[in-house]
């Protein structure tokens, strides 16, 4: 969400950090590159076709031939959504006036020569980029585990495959049989997902006569988001099935041993177990990395005015490789700095009215069908930092009414974004 603003209101002392990127004249159509085209890019580039298509070349690059919406893979878990219902092309989003799709990967964006450097060697030259890798997984960070671990002891985190693999493997548990799931550090994209994941890995397990299973998180953090309303919710939907542990209680995880399928835990072993999700630590895309856009956190810090990189000029960052703590890590989050980045763009690149910056994110995780809880932020900037101004969680007392009306609400909202960005 980006509210107009006039120049002459700028110079009052509003928004500086879109001040900070002066209007250029330009003869030629202004180039604006954008780097992946998950929930941020996309969103940016869907956005910057149906406010400006045609007046900006937009260049779009992606190595994926499509996108799978994994905010959604929980439902698909759970046997809740049909696996197509998250898979989406960009035919339609590339035949929007003004957007070319590169299919190929960025291997960094070089900031002084102002041209993304594709994997192949190619230059693409722009007048502003928009940086929207989503995230990196850290292999290292739990002991034993990796990337070819990966191919046994899942994450699911990122990209169709992995999380056909999960998907697979929990179709394939036995009734009585032990599945783990290990959820990572903060910051992490979208911190209530995990625990989403083992309501519906519940939900599917009890729903295809294997109520006998045992699922335990052995978590990094001694809380994670909605947490009262969680452990609330097992007991009440999945007794006996779902067992969380903090560190304190678990004393750490020492090892993961997938060729046994062994998880061990400064306190115990957990043996032959059926399934391990291994959900690691997280940094921003590698590209960001590679990029010099991201600091000690592994994130890339912005302005939280227009999302422009505090380390590279000409380059703003958006999605979940920004670092806009409170904002959390979700696609909703990203859509929405997506409009802002797009006026920033628009105020750069062709003269339009700056903007001052407000965002919004939405986290639904469904505890069982027709059950949805909610978290919800209002964002400002606030004193030159991102700050929450207004905020909602579901409660422990909320009527079923309510709590259907929030899975409704997911449902819309998941309709309505994809179809704007992807058009389908
Ligand atoms: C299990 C799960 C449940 C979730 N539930 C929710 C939820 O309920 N609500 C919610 O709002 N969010 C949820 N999320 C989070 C949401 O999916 C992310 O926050 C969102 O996808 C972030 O968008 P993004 O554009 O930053 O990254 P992504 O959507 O991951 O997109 C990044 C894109 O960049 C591309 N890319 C990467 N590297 C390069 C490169 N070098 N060159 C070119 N392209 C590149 C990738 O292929 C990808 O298409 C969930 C996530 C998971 C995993």
């Amino acid at each position: 969400m980006a509210a107009a603003l006039s120049r002459r209101a700028l110079l009052g002392g509003l928004a500086l950090g879109a001040l900070a990127m002066p209007a250029v004249a330009r003869a030629a159509t202004p180039r604006v590159a954008i780097v992946g085209a998950g929930f941020g890019g996309a969103a940016l580039a869907s956005e910057l076709a149906s406010g400006s298509g045609g007046v900006l070349d937009v260049v779009l690059v992606e190595p994926e031939p499509g996108y799978v919406a994994l905010c959604r893979s929980n439902l698909v878990l759970g046997g809740i959504a049909a696996a197509d219902s998250i898979r989406f092309g960009y035919d339609e989003l590339a035949r929007r006036a003004g957007i070319r799709l590169v299919r190929a990967r960025a291997a960094r964006i070089d900031a002084d020569r102002r041209a993304v450097r594709l994997e192949d060697g190619t230059a693409l030259p722009y007048d502003a980029a928009a940086m929207a890798p989503g995230i990196a997984l850290d292999y290292a960070s739990v002991p034993g585990w990796g990337r070819a671990a990966s191919e046994r002891m899942p994450h699911g985190w990122i990209g169709r495959a992995q999380f056909e693999l999960l998907d697979r493997q929990l179709a394939a548990v036995p009734d009585g049989g032990l599945i783990v799931i290990l959820p990572p550090p903060d910051p992490s994209r979208c911190p209530p997902a995990p625990y989403e994941r083992a309501s519906m890995m519940a939900h599917r397990l009890r729903a295809t006569g294997r109520g006998d299973c045992r699922i335990v998180i052995l978590d990094s953090k001694e809380r994670f988001a909605k947490m009262a309303l969680f452990l609330e919710g097992w007991e009440r939907y999945y007794p006996g099935m779902i067992e969380w542990l903090p560190p304190s209680i678990h004393e750490g995880i020492e090892e993961v041993d997938p060729a046994t399928m062994t998880v061990r835990t400064g306190f115990g072993v957990y043996r032959n177990c059926a399934l391990v999700n291994v959900i690691p630590a997280q940094t921003a895309g590698i590209v960001a990395l590679e990029s010099g856009l991201t600091d000690q956190t592994g994130f890339c810090p912005v302005r939280p005015e227009d999302m422009g990189s505090v380390l590279a000029r000409d380059v703003l960052v958006l999605g979940d490789a920004a670092q806009v703590s409170p904002m959390p890590k979700s696609a909703s989050a990203a859509a929405s700095q997506s409009a802002v980045v797009a006026a920033a763009l628009r105020s750069r690149l062709l003269g339009a009215d700056l903007v001052i910056a407000s965002y919004s994110s939405t986290c639904w995780s469904l505890l069982a069908p027709g059950d949805s809880v909610t978290t919800t932020g209002d964002y400002a900037v606030e004193m030159a930092r991102m700050t929450e101004v207004r905020s909602y969680i579901s409660s422990l007392t909320d009527t079923p009414l309510l709590r259907h009306n929030n899975a409704d609400d997911y449902d819309a909202w998941f309709s309505e974004i994809t179809g704007r960005i992807f058009s389908q």
